[in-house]
């Protein structure tokens, strides 16, 4: 992947020089953007190797000032190159590439426009999708939800790729970095592509210990009270402090 240019990764100057400029793309990719592109790439084939994702049913975005970058729809992400760069704007135009971003496009958008957030990953793990299936919030089973803000809320189910959809979540998403989306998988964003994807791979984790947990015949698990997770966010922003 990406190897074939060694170290020569001329992105943003140079590139269109054997290029008919025409039809290849809308302006030119900044050195910041190729870098964060690397970067996204990266974290798009770390949703597929770590399991949250199967083939291409996830999309991960970064924002870089006011351009978005988000996978493009449908291509695998390890044939991914510098040169597949795709991005928009806050208004959703396309300003640089030529694949056709993400459907989801709408969620990533309507979180960059409302939070401060720099990086969204959305998922269809399947202990969290499983779970957006059976409740309208992610019972408190673990103290972690408050690395997300608080209880997971489920956004109600809408077509994919819908402003009903992005408007759902972003109700679930209030005061929080991280969403079910029902019957179809997870939202989480941050202030790097690494903070929005440990986000989700947290959130499916917790998915899965809560189903793990109420499978046992007989048994319900215990559960934490709000006030027991308020604490915890105390301690976290300690923590996050100490750092
Ligand atoms: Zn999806």
């Amino acid at each position: 992947m990406a190897e074939q240019r060694g170290d020569g990764r001329g992105a943003g100057d140079g590139r269109d020089g054997g290029r008919d400029a025409g039809q290849s793309r809308h302006r030119v990719v900044r050195p910041e953007e190729a870098r964060a592109w690397e970067e996204l790439v990266t974290t798009a084939i770390r949703t597929v190797s770590d399991g949250l994702v199967v083939g291409t049913s996830g999309n991960v975005s970064v924002r870089v000032g006011d351009t978005v970058l988000v996978t493009p729809s449908g291509v695998p992400y390890d044939r991914l190159q510098p040169d597949d760069v795709t991005g928009v704007g806050l208004d959703g135009r396309q300003v640089l590439g030529t694949l056709v971003p993400t459907s989801e496009l709408p969620m990533h958008l309507a979180v960059y426009r409302t939070t401060g957030a720099r990086a969204v990953v959305h998922t269809h793990a399947v202990h969290a999708t499983a779970v957006s299936t059976l409740v309208s919030e992610l019972p408190l089973i673990h103290y972690m939800a408050a690395a997300l803000g608080g209880p997971v809320r489920v956004a109600p189910y809408a077509t994919y790729g819908t402003d009903e959809l992005a408007e759902n979540m972003l109700h679930a998403l209030a005061d929080r970095s991280g969403c079910l989306l029902q019957n179809h998988g997870t939202v989480t964003h941050g202030a790097s592509l690494d903070q929005a994807y440990d986000r989700t791979a947290q959130l499916e984790w917790m998915c899965r210990l809560w189903l793990t947990a109420t499978s046992v015949p007989g048994l319900s698990p215990s559960l934490l009270s709000g006030e027991q997770l308020a604490q915890v966010q105390e301690r976290l922003r300690g923590y996050g402090q100490r750092r």
